[in-house]
């Protein structure tokens, strides 16, 4: 919930600073090119799972499905977690090689990282590979993100024309107002790709569980922004130049209370270091106790996997990255790790993601309409990491070096 006043204070904010774009150093620019001459607004709907797409308040965005394309369900990358997820959208890799591995992790050069940790996400050091902002600006196009994992860094000097530090607080309307001032800005100056975040329907799927009412309430609130944008589209004259590209970074499932797995239980916490343990577990044992430690753990409880770095089973794309610690532990669907003195102070939370990534209550959306796509049309199910150059194709980028490709997306163009 946003508070009144904190409205008042944001919009003024907005009026303040001309639509809230953050100062940003940007290259000189070459002509853009008239190739991609197309628009895109990408939209994240946190934790929107492919099935919520038949909820009743998914009014509008059964109406752009109907209108253009939509995925039966698109396969999010292992860590089925925000972050990894986000930045996987934006840059066709597997998290290990873009190098969020996780939400929360630890590198030996820049320490740990967390999401709400602010020096740690605005330093550029955490995020390789190429977003799709920084693509098209390097390629004389403007590009921007109201709120993105990575969008609060240059990335090798080049920013997005446009972005704000994330404030979940910030209220929902004056976003889409804001990306439909952005692409409408005067001359060259107007936008050719924005993205833009919502979490209203993954705090819901946390506290409440992915079939409760509450979470129905969420999808609400999101629909009526993809109703907002799209009217906001058309009402500018901008369905010719404009496609809405409505994605999710995961689904959700039900975690009853007793699901739970200790780790203390089976190794002494005296011999590891959790680096996060929750429905993934990254876990660094102390020097010489990698043997007994995997010993210990591995085939100790039924509801939990146990790989050492290397073993972790191809699929998964996961053990190319010195941020993945030497222990790789992932609990089956619906079951937490914790520690006992975790759980003391754990928050309960009915619903959670995380898991692997390829369970289908772990499956995200995908639904777009727009001049770049057919209309009506139902995609197989694909993976995240193929976005990217989708993208791309759209707005007549060259992609970056990216795990992705067309193959599996080109059917839904026009
Ligand atoms: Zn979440």
């Amino acid at each position: 919930m946003t508070h009144p006043s904190e409205n008042w204070l944001w919009l003024l904010l907005l009026a303040l600073t001309g639509c809230g774009s953050q100062t940003a150093v940007t290259p000189a620019r070459t002509a853009p090119t008239q190739v991609g001459a197309q628009s895109v607004v990408l939209v994240s709907l946190d934790a929107f799972r492919w099935d919520y797409l038949d909820r009743p308040y998914a009014v509008n965005l059964r109406r752009l499905a109907h209108q253009g394309v939509h995925a039966q369900r698109m396969v999010p990358s292992f860590p089925s977690l925000t972050f990894p997820n986000h930045y996987t959208i934006v840059t066709g890799m597997y998290p290990e090689h873009h190098g969020i591995v996780a939400n929360t992790m630890s590198d030996e050069t820049l320490g740990g990282f967390r999401m709400s940790d602010s020096v740690a996400v605005h330093t550029e050091a955490w995020w390789t590979g190429e977003p799709i902002w920084t693509t098209a600006e390097k390629q004389g196009r403007h590009a921007g993100a109201f709120f993105w994992p990575g969008s609060e860094v240059g990335h090798g000097g080049v920013w997005p024309s446009r972005w704000m530090r994330f404030n979940d607080k910030f209220p929902n309307a004056p976003r889409v107002d804001s990306v439909l001032k952005w692409l409408t800005l005067p001359g060259s100056q107007a936008l050719a790709f924005v993205a833009l975040y919502y979490s209203d329907v993954d705090h819901a799927g946390h506290d409440f569980g992915p079939g409760s009412p509450q979470v129905d309430s969420a999808i609400a609130r999101v629909d009526s922004m993809v109703g907002r944008l799209m009217a906001g589209i058309a009402a500018r004259g901008l369905s010719d130049r404009v496609n809405l590209v409505v994605v999710s970074d995961h689904g959700m499932t039900d975690t009853p209370p007793d699901h739970v797995i200790f780790l203390d239980d089976y190794v002494s916490l005296d011999d590891i270091t959790i680096v996060d343990a929750a429905e993934l577990g990254l876990i660094t044992p102390k020097p010489g106790k990698l043997a007994d430690v995997y010993r210990k753990l591995h085939s100790a409880n039924p509801h939990l996997s146990v790989y050492r770095k290397a073993e972790v089973p191809t699929r998964f794309h996961y053990d190319n990255n010195p941020r993945i610690p030497p222990l790789v532990l992932m609990a089956e669907l619906g079951w937490e790790m914790t520690t006992h003195a975790r759980d003391a102070v754990r928050k309960p939370k009915l619903g959670a993601h995380g898991f692997d990534n390829q369970a289908p209550a772990m499956g995200a959306s995908f639904i777009a309409a727009g001049p770049a796509f057919r209309t009506g049309y139902t995609a197989a199910p694909f993976q995240n990491i193929h976005v990217y150059d989708l993208l791309c194709h759209i707005l007549g980028l060259k992609p970056a070096p990216n795990d992705g490709s067309l193959d599996s997306t080109r059917a839904m163009l026009r």
